[in-house]
Protein backbone atom coordinates (compact mmCIF):
# COMPACT_ATOMS: atom_id res chain seq x y z
CA UNK A 1 0.00 0.00 0.00
CA UNK A 2 1.48 3.79 -0.28
CA UNK A 3 1.89 6.05 2.56
CA UNK A 4 2.82 9.59 2.86
CA UNK A 5 5.67 9.32 5.94
CA UNK A 6 7.20 11.78 7.74
CA UNK A 7 10.53 10.55 7.78
CA UNK A 8 12.53 13.62 9.06
CA UNK A 9 11.03 17.05 10.40
CA UNK A 10 10.68 19.80 8.46
CA UNK A 11 11.32 17.80 5.32
CA UNK A 12 9.00 17.09 2.85
CA UNK A 13 6.70 14.05 3.10
CA UNK A 14 7.55 11.15 1.34
CA UNK A 15 5.02 8.96 -0.57
CA UNK A 16 6.00 5.46 -1.05
CA UNK A 17 5.04 1.67 -1.22
CA UNK A 18 5.11 0.02 2.23
CA UNK A 19 4.14 -3.15 3.63
CA UNK A 20 0.19 -3.89 4.29
CA UNK A 21 -0.85 -3.79 7.47
CA UNK A 22 -2.21 -7.98 8.45
CA UNK A 23 -4.60 -8.02 11.81
CA UNK A 24 -3.89 -10.48 14.70
CA UNK A 25 -5.65 -10.21 17.53
CA UNK A 26 -8.26 -7.67 18.14
CA UNK A 27 -6.68 -5.52 15.47
CA UNK A 28 -8.66 -3.92 12.77
CA UNK A 29 -7.53 -3.00 9.02
CA UNK A 30 -9.17 0.06 7.99
CA UNK A 31 -9.85 1.25 3.86
CA UNK A 32 -8.53 4.56 4.57
CA UNK A 33 -11.51 6.91 2.15
CA UNK A 34 -10.33 10.11 4.05
CA UNK A 35 -8.11 11.93 6.53
CA UNK A 36 -8.33 15.26 8.03
CA UNK A 37 -5.45 17.13 8.00
CA UNK A 38 -5.12 18.67 11.64
CA UNK A 39 -2.97 21.85 13.32
CA UNK A 40 -1.47 18.88 15.18
CA UNK A 41 -0.16 17.23 11.94
CA UNK A 42 2.50 20.57 11.06
CA UNK A 43 3.54 20.26 14.68
CA UNK A 44 4.80 17.30 14.42
CA UNK A 45 5.83 17.72 10.83
CA UNK A 46 7.56 20.55 12.51
CA UNK A 47 9.43 18.39 14.78
CA UNK A 48 7.63 19.82 18.16
CA UNK A 49 6.25 22.59 20.16
CA UNK A 50 6.97 26.45 20.89
CA UNK A 51 8.06 26.46 24.89
CA UNK A 52 8.97 30.28 24.47
CA UNK A 53 12.12 31.81 25.26
CA UNK A 54 13.55 29.86 22.52
CA UNK A 55 12.74 26.79 24.29
CA UNK A 56 11.36 23.91 22.13
CA UNK A 57 9.78 20.60 23.38
CA UNK A 58 10.61 17.84 20.47
CA UNK A 59 7.81 15.26 20.00
CA UNK A 60 10.40 12.54 19.83
CA UNK A 61 11.54 13.68 23.71
CA UNK A 62 7.20 13.05 24.41
CA UNK A 63 8.13 9.57 22.27
CA UNK A 64 7.59 10.24 18.93
CA UNK A 65 9.65 8.16 16.97
CA UNK A 66 10.32 9.02 12.80
CA UNK A 67 9.71 7.56 10.30
CA UNK A 68 5.79 8.23 11.51
CA UNK A 69 2.63 8.18 9.06
CA UNK A 70 0.52 11.50 10.27
CA UNK A 71 -3.46 11.98 10.05
CA UNK A 72 -5.35 11.09 13.35
CA UNK A 73 -8.99 12.00 11.82
CA UNK A 74 -9.62 8.73 9.68
CA UNK A 75 -12.83 7.46 8.23
CA UNK A 76 -13.22 4.77 5.75
CA UNK A 77 -14.59 0.85 5.59
CA UNK A 78 -13.36 -2.25 7.48
CA UNK A 79 -11.28 -4.48 5.26
CA UNK A 80 -9.82 -7.16 7.58
CA UNK A 81 -10.33 -8.11 11.13
CA UNK A 82 -8.15 -10.68 13.19
CA UNK A 83 -9.76 -13.58 14.67
CA UNK A 84 -10.68 -11.82 18.13
CA UNK A 85 -11.67 -8.42 16.33
CA UNK A 86 -15.39 -8.73 17.31
CA UNK A 87 -18.48 -6.77 16.03
CA UNK A 88 -17.64 -5.39 12.16
CA UNK A 89 -17.64 -6.86 9.26
CA UNK A 90 -15.86 -6.31 6.26
CA UNK A 91 -17.12 -3.15 3.92
CA UNK A 92 -18.95 -1.70 7.21
CA UNK A 93 -18.32 2.22 7.40
CA UNK A 94 -16.26 3.47 10.44
CA UNK A 95 -14.45 6.05 12.20
CA UNK A 96 -11.95 5.46 13.87
CA UNK A 97 -10.91 7.04 17.81
CA UNK A 98 -7.46 8.26 17.44
CA UNK A 99 -6.61 8.81 21.11
CA UNK A 100 -5.69 5.36 23.19
CA UNK A 101 -3.93 4.90 26.22
CA UNK A 102 -2.85 1.93 27.75
CA UNK A 103 -6.22 0.77 27.90
CA UNK A 104 -5.72 -0.82 31.37
CA UNK A 105 -5.10 2.31 34.20
CA UNK A 106 -8.25 3.47 36.36
CA UNK A 107 -8.05 7.08 33.99
CA UNK A 108 -8.34 4.19 31.14
CA UNK A 109 -10.70 2.65 32.39
CA UNK A 110 -12.69 5.63 33.15
CA UNK A 111 -13.34 6.13 29.69
CA UNK A 112 -10.45 9.25 29.10
CA UNK A 113 -8.29 7.13 27.39
CA UNK A 114 -6.88 10.20 25.80
CA UNK A 115 -5.69 11.51 28.94
CA UNK A 116 -3.85 8.27 29.97
CA UNK A 117 -0.34 8.60 31.52
CA UNK A 118 1.32 6.45 28.16
CA UNK A 119 -0.57 7.52 25.18
CA UNK A 120 -0.49 5.21 22.00
CA UNK A 121 -2.50 7.76 20.02
CA UNK A 122 -2.52 7.06 16.34
CA UNK A 123 -0.99 9.60 13.90
CA UNK A 124 1.56 10.36 16.26
CA UNK A 125 2.73 7.03 18.35
CA UNK A 126 1.86 4.60 16.17
CA UNK A 127 1.07 5.29 12.04
CA UNK A 128 -1.94 7.13 11.03
CA UNK A 129 -4.35 7.56 8.15
CA UNK A 130 -2.20 9.78 5.30
CA UNK A 131 -2.30 6.11 3.61
CA UNK A 132 -4.34 3.61 1.58
CA UNK A 133 -4.99 1.29 4.72
CA UNK A 134 -4.23 1.64 8.56
CA UNK A 135 -3.95 -0.82 11.24
CA UNK A 136 -6.32 -0.21 14.39
CA UNK A 137 -5.41 -2.02 17.49
CA UNK A 138 -8.69 -3.31 18.43
CA UNK A 139 -12.31 -3.45 17.13
CA UNK A 140 -13.19 -1.28 20.73
CA UNK A 141 -11.74 2.09 18.35
CA UNK A 142 -13.71 1.62 15.95
CA UNK A 143 -17.68 3.79 15.76
CA UNK A 144 -20.10 3.22 12.90
CA UNK A 145 -20.98 6.51 10.42
CA UNK A 146 -23.77 4.98 8.44
CA UNK A 147 -24.08 7.05 5.70
CA UNK A 148 -22.45 10.26 7.00
CA UNK A 149 -20.41 11.57 4.40
CA UNK A 150 -16.65 9.94 5.46
CA UNK A 151 -15.03 13.52 4.50
CA UNK A 152 -17.32 15.48 6.98
CA UNK A 153 -16.97 12.25 9.49
CA UNK A 154 -13.50 12.86 9.78
CA UNK A 155 -13.52 16.22 11.80
CA UNK A 156 -15.95 14.08 14.50
CA UNK A 157 -12.24 12.18 15.78
CA UNK A 158 -10.15 15.22 16.87
CA UNK A 159 -11.65 19.14 15.43
CA UNK A 160 -14.98 18.95 16.94
CA UNK A 161 -14.03 16.18 19.95
CA UNK A 162 -11.52 18.75 21.14
CA UNK A 163 -14.42 21.84 20.59
CA UNK A 164 -16.87 19.11 22.34
CA UNK A 165 -14.90 18.95 25.72
CA UNK A 166 -13.17 22.48 25.60
CA UNK A 167 -16.79 23.88 25.10
CA UNK A 168 -18.07 21.86 27.64
CA UNK A 169 -15.59 22.81 30.48
CA UNK A 170 -16.66 26.78 29.29
CA UNK A 171 -20.26 25.89 29.70
CA UNK A 172 -19.38 24.85 33.08
CA UNK A 173 -20.51 27.83 35.05
CA UNK A 174 -23.93 28.52 32.52
CA UNK A 175 -22.04 30.92 30.68
CA UNK A 176 -23.95 34.22 28.46
CA UNK A 177 -21.23 34.72 26.51
CA UNK A 178 -18.46 32.16 25.18
CA UNK A 179 -15.49 33.53 22.79
CA UNK A 180 -13.65 30.90 20.78
CA UNK A 181 -10.61 32.28 19.16
CA UNK A 182 -9.43 31.13 15.97
CA UNK A 183 -11.47 30.30 13.01
CA UNK A 184 -9.43 27.24 11.96
CA UNK A 185 -10.55 23.84 11.73
CA UNK A 186 -11.12 23.26 15.64
CA UNK A 187 -12.48 26.92 16.50
CA UNK A 188 -15.26 26.26 13.21
CA UNK A 189 -16.01 23.56 15.24
CA UNK A 190 -16.16 25.25 18.49
CA UNK A 191 -18.76 27.96 17.12
CA UNK A 192 -21.32 25.24 16.06
CA UNK A 193 -20.91 23.29 19.10
CA UNK A 194 -21.19 25.80 21.20
CA UNK A 195 -24.40 27.23 19.58
CA UNK A 196 -25.53 23.49 19.23
CA UNK A 197 -25.40 22.87 23.25
CA UNK A 198 -25.29 25.86 25.56
CA UNK A 199 -27.47 29.34 25.13
CA UNK A 200 -24.93 31.06 24.98
CA UNK A 201 -24.01 34.23 22.65
CA UNK A 202 -20.72 33.15 20.78
CA UNK A 203 -18.16 35.86 20.14
CA UNK A 204 -15.46 34.51 17.14
CA UNK A 205 -12.16 36.12 16.98
CA UNK A 206 -9.62 35.63 14.09
CA UNK A 207 -6.80 37.09 12.21
CA UNK A 208 -9.08 36.82 8.64
CA UNK A 209 -11.87 38.24 7.88
CA UNK A 210 -12.96 35.33 5.75
CA UNK A 211 -13.10 32.99 7.99
CA UNK A 212 -14.48 35.42 10.61
CA UNK A 213 -17.80 35.46 7.17
CA UNK A 214 -17.47 31.59 7.29
CA UNK A 215 -17.52 31.34 11.80
CA UNK A 216 -20.98 33.80 11.15
CA UNK A 217 -22.19 31.34 8.70
CA UNK A 218 -21.45 28.59 11.10
CA UNK A 219 -23.12 30.05 14.06
CA UNK A 220 -21.44 32.92 15.28
CA UNK A 221 -23.46 35.76 16.98
CA UNK A 222 -20.65 38.70 17.03
CA UNK A 223 -17.28 38.74 15.50
CA UNK A 224 -13.71 40.49 16.31
CA UNK A 225 -11.00 40.87 13.45
CA UNK A 226 -7.55 40.82 15.99
CA UNK A 227 -5.24 41.67 12.84
CA UNK A 228 -4.45 44.83 11.53
CA UNK A 229 -1.78 45.85 14.32
CA UNK A 230 -4.48 46.19 17.19
CA UNK A 231 -2.79 44.88 20.26
CA UNK A 232 -4.17 42.00 22.79
CA UNK A 233 -5.77 44.50 25.48
CA UNK A 234 -7.79 46.40 22.16
CA UNK A 235 -8.91 43.04 21.17
CA UNK A 236 -9.60 42.37 24.07
CA UNK A 237 -11.80 45.79 24.85
CA UNK A 238 -13.54 45.45 21.88
CA UNK A 239 -14.27 42.00 23.14
CA UNK A 240 -15.53 42.78 26.04
CA UNK A 241 -18.16 45.56 24.90
CA UNK A 242 -19.77 43.23 22.73
CA UNK A 243 -20.24 40.95 26.10
CA UNK A 244 -22.10 43.35 27.54
CA UNK A 245 -19.02 45.54 29.11
CA UNK A 246 -18.38 42.89 31.89
CA UNK A 247 -16.53 40.69 29.98
CA UNK A 248 -16.83 37.03 28.70
CA UNK A 249 -18.12 34.30 31.02
CA UNK A 250 -15.45 31.74 29.35
CA UNK A 251 -12.78 32.20 26.34
CA UNK A 252 -11.38 29.08 24.61
CA UNK A 253 -8.52 29.44 22.61
CA UNK A 254 -7.80 27.44 19.86
CA UNK A 255 -4.63 29.14 19.13
CA UNK A 256 -2.87 29.57 22.46
CA UNK A 257 -0.25 32.14 21.31
CA UNK A 258 1.26 34.86 23.99
CA UNK A 259 -0.93 37.64 22.24
CA UNK A 260 -4.49 35.19 22.00
CA UNK A 261 -4.23 34.03 25.64
CA UNK A 262 -3.31 37.41 26.89
CA UNK A 263 -6.42 38.97 25.04
CA UNK A 264 -8.46 35.83 25.99
CA UNK A 265 -7.35 36.38 30.24
CA UNK A 266 -7.68 40.41 29.65
CA UNK A 267 -11.38 39.45 28.05
CA UNK A 268 -13.13 37.33 30.90
CA UNK A 269 -15.25 38.91 33.52
CA UNK A 270 -14.72 38.26 37.06
CA UNK A 271 -15.35 34.35 37.95
CA UNK A 272 -14.37 33.67 34.51
CA UNK A 273 -12.80 30.76 32.76
CA UNK A 274 -9.79 30.54 30.25
CA UNK A 275 -9.69 27.10 27.91
CA UNK A 276 -6.72 26.90 26.20
CA UNK A 277 -6.64 24.61 23.38
CA UNK A 278 -3.78 25.24 21.11
CA UNK A 279 -0.62 24.40 20.84
CA UNK A 280 0.91 27.12 19.04
CA UNK A 281 2.67 27.57 21.83
CA UNK A 282 5.02 30.80 23.65
CA UNK A 283 5.17 31.95 27.30
CA UNK A 284 2.75 34.34 28.98
CA UNK A 285 3.44 36.62 32.36
CA UNK A 286 0.44 36.76 34.18
CA UNK A 287 0.06 38.88 37.32
CA UNK A 288 -0.76 36.28 40.53
CA UNK A 289 -2.99 38.01 42.34
CA UNK A 290 -5.55 38.84 39.60
CA UNK A 291 -6.28 35.18 39.68
CA UNK A 292 -7.32 34.66 43.16
CA UNK A 293 -9.07 38.51 43.31
CA UNK A 294 -11.35 37.86 40.29
CA UNK A 295 -11.78 34.38 41.27
CA UNK A 296 -10.57 33.15 37.14
CA UNK A 297 -9.77 29.59 36.17
CA UNK A 298 -7.57 28.92 33.82
CA UNK A 299 -7.71 24.87 32.01
CA UNK A 300 -6.71 22.97 29.43
CA UNK A 301 -8.78 20.64 27.52
CA UNK A 302 -7.06 17.91 26.03
CA UNK A 303 -8.72 15.67 22.71
CA UNK A 304 -11.65 13.80 23.92
CA UNK A 305 -13.37 10.47 24.84
CA UNK A 306 -14.19 7.93 22.82
CA UNK A 307 -17.70 8.29 24.59
CA UNK A 308 -18.13 11.78 23.49
CA UNK A 309 -16.89 11.18 19.70
CA UNK A 310 -19.96 8.75 19.71
CA UNK A 311 -22.24 11.75 20.67
CA UNK A 312 -20.67 13.45 17.91
CA UNK A 313 -21.34 11.15 15.45
CA UNK A 314 -24.99 11.41 16.18
CA UNK A 315 -25.69 14.87 16.30
CA UNK A 316 -23.83 15.35 12.49
CA UNK A 317 -26.05 12.13 11.65
CA UNK A 318 -28.94 14.64 12.88
CA UNK A 319 -27.53 17.95 10.89
CA UNK A 320 -26.99 19.29 14.24
CA UNK A 321 -23.49 19.82 13.35
CA UNK A 322 -21.87 19.77 9.44
CA UNK A 323 -18.21 19.90 9.58
CA UNK A 324 -16.59 22.43 7.10
CA UNK A 325 -14.59 21.00 4.09
CA UNK A 326 -12.12 23.11 3.12
CA UNK A 327 -10.20 21.42 0.18
CA UNK A 328 -9.60 17.76 -0.96
CA UNK A 329 -6.07 15.97 -1.95
CA UNK A 330 -4.89 12.75 -2.89
CA UNK A 331 -2.08 11.26 -0.96
CA UNK A 332 0.26 12.45 -3.52
CA UNK A 333 -0.61 16.29 -2.48
CA UNK A 334 -0.25 15.50 1.22
CA UNK A 335 2.93 18.07 1.62
CA UNK A 336 0.53 20.20 -0.40
CA UNK A 337 -1.96 20.32 1.87
CA UNK A 338 0.39 20.64 5.22
CA UNK A 339 1.81 24.21 3.57
CA UNK A 340 -1.20 25.43 2.64
CA UNK A 341 -2.41 24.94 6.25
CA UNK A 342 0.78 26.29 7.63
CA UNK A 343 0.35 29.65 5.13
CA UNK A 344 -3.33 29.60 6.08
CA UNK A 345 -5.20 29.25 2.74
CA UNK A 346 -7.51 26.90 4.24
CA UNK A 347 -11.01 27.59 5.64
CA UNK A 348 -12.16 24.74 7.39
CA UNK A 349 -10.48 21.38 7.49
CA UNK A 350 -8.64 19.69 4.59
CA UNK A 351 -9.08 16.50 3.36
CA UNK A 352 -6.88 13.88 2.11
CA UNK A 353 -8.27 11.16 0.08
CA UNK A 354 -5.80 8.56 -0.21
P1 LIG B 1 -5.96 25.79 11.93
O1 LIG B 1 -4.66 26.13 11.31
O2 LIG B 1 -7.02 25.14 11.11
O3 LIG B 1 -6.62 27.08 12.59
C1 LIG B 1 -5.92 28.05 13.30
C2 LIG B 1 -6.73 29.34 13.21
O4 LIG B 1 -6.18 30.29 14.11
C3 LIG B 1 -6.72 29.99 11.82
O5 LIG B 1 -8.03 30.36 11.47
C4 LIG B 1 -5.84 31.21 12.01
O6 LIG B 1 -6.20 32.28 11.15
C5 LIG B 1 -6.07 31.54 13.47
N1 LIG B 1 -4.97 32.27 14.11
C6 LIG B 1 -3.64 31.99 14.07
N2 LIG B 1 -2.95 32.87 14.81
C7 LIG B 1 -3.86 33.72 15.35
C8 LIG B 1 -3.77 34.85 16.20
N3 LIG B 1 -2.60 35.28 16.67
N4 LIG B 1 -4.94 35.47 16.54
C9 LIG B 1 -6.13 35.05 16.08
N5 LIG B 1 -6.27 33.99 15.26
C10 LIG B 1 -5.16 33.33 14.90
O7 LIG B 1 -5.60 24.86 13.20
P2 LIG B 1 -6.51 23.78 13.97
O8 LIG B 1 -6.39 22.47 13.29
O9 LIG B 1 -7.82 24.39 14.25
O10 LIG B 1 -5.65 23.65 15.33
C11 LIG B 1 -5.48 24.76 16.19
C12 LIG B 1 -4.48 24.43 17.28
O11 LIG B 1 -5.05 23.45 18.18
C13 LIG B 1 -3.17 23.82 16.79
O12 LIG B 1 -2.09 24.31 17.56
C14 LIG B 1 -3.37 22.34 17.04
O13 LIG B 1 -2.16 21.62 17.16
C15 LIG B 1 -4.12 22.39 18.35
N6 LIG B 1 -4.86 21.19 18.69
C16 LIG B 1 -5.03 20.94 20.01
C17 LIG B 1 -5.76 19.85 20.40
C18 LIG B 1 -5.97 19.56 21.86
O14 LIG B 1 -6.52 18.50 22.15
N7 LIG B 1 -5.63 20.43 22.77
C19 LIG B 1 -6.33 18.98 19.44
C20 LIG B 1 -6.15 19.29 18.11
C21 LIG B 1 -5.43 20.41 17.73
ZN1 LIG C 1 -6.10 17.00 15.61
Amino acid sequence: MRAARIVEPQKPLQISDVEDPVPQGEEVVVNVRSAGVCHSDLHLWEGGYDMGDGAFLKVTDRGVRYPVTPGHEIAGTVAAAGPRAAGYSAGDAVLVYPWMGCGRCPTCRAGSENLCDEPRSMGLFRDGGYAEKVLIPSHRYLARIGGLDPDEATSLACAALTAYTAVKKAAAASPGFIVVIGAGGLGLMGVQIAKAVTDAEVVCVDLDEAKLETAKRMGADHTVHSGAGAGPEEVARRITGLCGGKGADSVIDFVNAPATARTGLSSLRKRGTLVLVGLFGGKLDVSLVTIPLRAITIQGAYTGSYADMVELVGLARKGVIRPRIARRYGLDGANGALEDLKARRLTGRAIINP
